[in-house]
């Protein structure tokens, strides 16, 4: 069954042709600066890419392009629109409706849009998304797949922040997590990894890249996450500076003279590794640059690693223990430093990482902690493209979605 994944973003369509029953990636790319003179569109998978400038007004244009690459000329990787099976939406947020993956109808639609309030381009871009898949391919099995959905079991005491009940009966203020296809399957894979049941493990999930979460799963069941009402909470990231003390939102804005939008854009865009170094939100020129002896990237590079080690030592005690911490995300699956550096000094929690096994260059699912380590540390290359074209295969194809085994 070959699924078309679909991740739109307020200005970007991004997509993966995937065979489900064998993992084949058929075809992928990525639309970009829909919408502006600058439209591109990449198509392909390594070095068989090509790029194409060329105008896309919106989405639904953006969409024909796509279907066009796929079906026809040097691209072409199917021979029609009856070869997609069925259509899978990334939705960033599925608020408190959504604990699973959904066939899209009207109904599905509306609570998308009505959740919009919560995430306004990520779900209004969906929608675009849906819609230009419903005039371009008519009566197609599509499905909604959200980023929050796997935290919908988190209790009130971890979901609910301290402050007037009232906020959240009248405007949904409370933990939604992100990332959340991702923390699923590395969860998943990690347990068929280690060749035990998900749920008789006690797993630390870290998504460490440009944006970071961390997850604690506790026999299966996501039980905290670090990431909140907005992925901008929780860890230190590439440009996002994660939790920080909240009156100093009210104190910037009055001795920077900044608007409420202005302070959002600093926070979300301006901080994290490239606020603190000054150099880069990418972690391989930081690195570059710390070792080249600049004080701010060292820093950055030590605060990045320090804000990790805090919520493992936090999702640790949330769970009264661990039995595994899994790493994936461009840092978790390629940074042997700044893997070292946030399982440094750790052992007296039985986590010890074996730094032969640690060492840059490796890929694929992988153990890096010692053999006598009673905690294991496991690689695992996220697939989140995967996980919703699996969603998708079982619920056009079985109508339900009791795991199967991960090919
Ligand atoms: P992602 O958001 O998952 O694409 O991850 C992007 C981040 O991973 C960037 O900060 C990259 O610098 C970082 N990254 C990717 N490869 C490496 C590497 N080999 N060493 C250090 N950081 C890396």
């Amino acid at each position: 069954m070959n699924v078309l994944v679909l991740n739109a973003g307020s200005s970007s369509l991004k997509y993966q042709l995937i065979n489900v029953e064998t993992h084949e990636v058929l075809a992928k790319g990525i639309c970009e600066r829909v919408g502006s003179a600058e439209a591109f569109h990449k198509h392909g998978i390594d070095e068989n890419e090509v790029v194409i400038d060329t105008p896309m007004p919106d989405h639904n244009a953006a969409m024909a392009l796509v279907l066009e690459a796929l079906t026809s000329g040097p691209t072409k990787a199917i021979d029609s629109l009856d070869d997609i099976d069925a259509v899978g939406h990334r939705v960033v947020q599925g608020g408190k409706y959504f604990d699973r993956s959904v066939l899209i109808d009207d109904d599905v639609v509306a609570k998308i849009d009505e959740l919009a309030e919560l995430a306004p381009l990520h779900n209004k871009a969906a929608l675009m998304g849906i819609e230009a898949c419903r005039e371009q391919m008519p009566g197609k099995p599509m499905v909604a797949v959200f980023d929050t959905s796997f935290f919908q079991t988190i209790p009130p005491k971890a979901y609910m922040y301290p402050l007037p009940y009232e906020l959240y009966e009248k405007h949904a203020i409370r933990k939604y997590g992100a990332h959340g296809t991702s923390h699923r399957y590395i969860a998943e894979r990690a347990a068929a990894f280690m060749d035990e049941p998900l749920e008789d493990l006690k797993l630390i999930t870290c998504h460490l890249g440009n944006g970071c979460s961390i997850s604690a799963i506790d026999h299966g069941v996501a039980v905290d996450t670090s990431m909140g009402l907005t992925p901008l909470d929780g860890l230190m990231m590439g440009t996002r500076c994660g939790a920080i003390d909240p009156a100093i939102v009210p104190f910037i804005m009055e001795k920077e003279n900044l608007t409420a939008a202005e302070v959002n854009d600093l926070m979300n865009k301006k901080s994290g590794l490239l606020g603190i170094s000054g150099i880069s939100n990418d972690l391989r020129s930081v690195r570059q640059a710390s070792e080249e002896g600049d004080e701010r990237a060292q820093l950055a590079y030590d605060m990045y690693s320090n804000s990790a080690k805090k919520y493992i030592g936090q999702y640790i005690a949330v769970m009264g223990g661990v039995d595994a911490i899994v790493l994936t995300a461009g840092v978790g699956e390629n940074c042997d430093k700044m893997r070292r550096m946030i399982f440094a000094g750790l052992q007296p929690l039985g986590i010890k990482i074996d730094l032969e096994k640690n060492r840059a260059g490796l890929r694929g699912e992988r153990e890096i902690s010692t053999d006598d380590s009673e905690v294991r540390i496991v690689i695992i290359p996220t697939d989140e493209e995967y996980m919703i074209a699996r969603d998708t295969y079982q619920l056009v194809k079985e109508g339900t979605l009791e795991i199967t085994e991960l090919v």
